[in-house]
């Protein structure tokens, strides 16, 4: 059943919700004193909607995690039903929810790939696999890049190459480099071929200046996500295989937002012909329905385990409501061909429908993307590629919640970011109100 507006409890306000959250509530991110949160009180597939029955097409996927859309009725009676079986468990015990969640997690994975540890979210599956490399080669140093987002923990925070690093040094053992954006590139490079080229001699010499010796893990996100949607050119992925191969380094990759769909792919590395030796996933997993994520691990790294103590866990490892939400997701992703829907929705409605806002509005810079993982960046100039202003990202911000879509926005770029489910109308339908908005603002 597809739950709709009319079934939201109308007693409640959206100022009710608005006036609980904030005499009550802290948020991420923020100074606390402004804010006006969003008041949502239910959803169903792409769209959600307030207490007073606002509907808002959802093309953030909220923090780009609904990847099979909300209340997806499989998921949800899987969790229900799960709850009723037994809600919680310590992970020392075996389930057979988890056996199976692993089981379907690794038959989607390269076939190097032989265990999955289960963590709470993205960023401790970041921390552990950083921990899983440091004790596989007995070496310190993590390289990851200035443009990526791994999480807010410890190791994952200082990782992270963007602003949200610098208050939160506190792990050490961190290196950063740049990583491929031809868009804005820091090579000076003219093609996809040079940047990729430019950029793996640029890693190589972080690599070579840091000592390879001391090199534990280089850390990518497969596909920067928040810091861009930046899609590797041809060969750079390849190429960082090969020098972590070189220098007996650990390759992890960071699945967490390029993941189960987002990028119309089973894992964004699918597309890129690049096998890592360690996977984090998140997010799409379980589209976030039960918080969860975890690391896909290669044969080679589990075994360094096999006689040897891993010393880490967590009492909600392999939680069973988020075990039998994973089940739940993976085999409606495998029936209702989700990851084929994203893919073709990228191909086939995204791309033109993006590049024909593009023709029509000197503002958009670039489009790229793949799947239903999209960002157009806006700039004032074509020629400088001068950002636009935070004033005009916000405004633009306000055009589209008021005409009806939730949109995610990071520094001057709009992420174009729907659930994997998505349909070609709903994509017609929200580029149809990027379109109002941008002429709202005058741009
Ligand atoms: N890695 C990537 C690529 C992410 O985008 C995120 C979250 O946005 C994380 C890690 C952290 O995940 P979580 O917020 O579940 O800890």
């Amino acid at each position: 059943m597809v739950a709709t507006p009319t079934l939201v409890e109308r007693s409640v306000t959206n100022a009710d919700t608005v006036a609980l959250d904030r005499e009550n509530v802290f948020h991420s991110w923020s100074a606390q004193k402004s804010l006006k949160p969003l008041a949502i009180a239910g959803g169903s597939g792409s769209m959600v909607w307030d207490h007073e029955g606002n509907t808002y097409l959802d093309f953030s996927s909220q923090l780009v995690n609904t990847n099979i859309g909300h209340q997806h009725p499989r998921v949800v009676a899987a969790i229900a039903q799960q709850a009723t079986t037994l809600a919680t468990v310590a992970p020392a015990h075996a389930t057979h929810v988890r056996g199976r969640a692993a089981e379907l997690i690794l038959k989607h994975a390269p076939s190097s790939m032989s265990k999955v540890f289960f963590t709470n979210g993205g960023a401790d599956a970041n921390e552990n696999a950083i921990r899983m490399a440091r004790l596989h080669t007995g070496r310190d140093k993590v390289i990851s890049r200035y443009r990526s987002y791994h999480g807010n923990t410890g190791a994952a925070i200082v990782a992270t190459g963007d602003w949200r690093r610098i208050p939160n040094e506190y792990a050490r053992g961190h290196v950063h480099a740049f990583g491929p954006y031809l868009y804005r590139s820091e090579f000076w490079a003219q093609s996809p071929e040079q940047e990729a080229e430019r950029a793996l001699q640029h890693l190589r010499r972080v690599v070579e200046l840091e000592g390879p010796g001391t090199i534990a893990a280089i850390l990518l996100e497969t596909i920067p996500g928040t810091a861009g949607i930046l899609l590797p050119p041809p060969g750079y992925l390849a190429g960082v295989r090969a020098l972590c191969d070189e220098f007996g380094i650990v390759l992890i990759l960071d699945e967490v937002m390029a993941g189960f769909a987002r990028a119309g792919e089973w894992f964004a590395l699918d597309a890129f012909d690049v096998r890592p030796d360690l996977i984090t996933f998140a997010k799409g997993v379980n589209s976030g329905y039960v918080p969860v994520g975890g690391v896909v691990i290669s044969g080679e790294i589990a075994a360094t385990f096999d006689d040897r103590v891993f010393p880490g866990g967590l009492t909600y490892s392999g939680h069973p409501l988020a075990a039998a939400s994973i089940v739940a997701s993976i085999e409606a992703f495998e029936d209702e061909d989700i990851v084929g829907n994203a893919a073709r929705i990228g191909r086939d409605h995204l791309e033109p429908a993006l590049l024909r806002l593009a023709a029509e509005h000197p503002v958009i810079g670039e489009v790229r993307g793949m799947g239903v993982f999209w960002a157009l960046e806006l700039v004032e100039d074509r020629e400088t590629k001068a950002p636009v202003s935070a004033s005009l990202m916000a405004q633009l911000k306000t055009e589209l919640v008021s005409r009806g879509l939730l949109a995610f926005t990071a520094d001057n770029r709009i992420h174009v970011v729907p659930p994997a489910t998505v349909t070609p109308g709903e994509v017609a339908q929200a580029i149809d109100i990027y379109d109002a908005a941008l002429t709202a603002v005058g741009r």
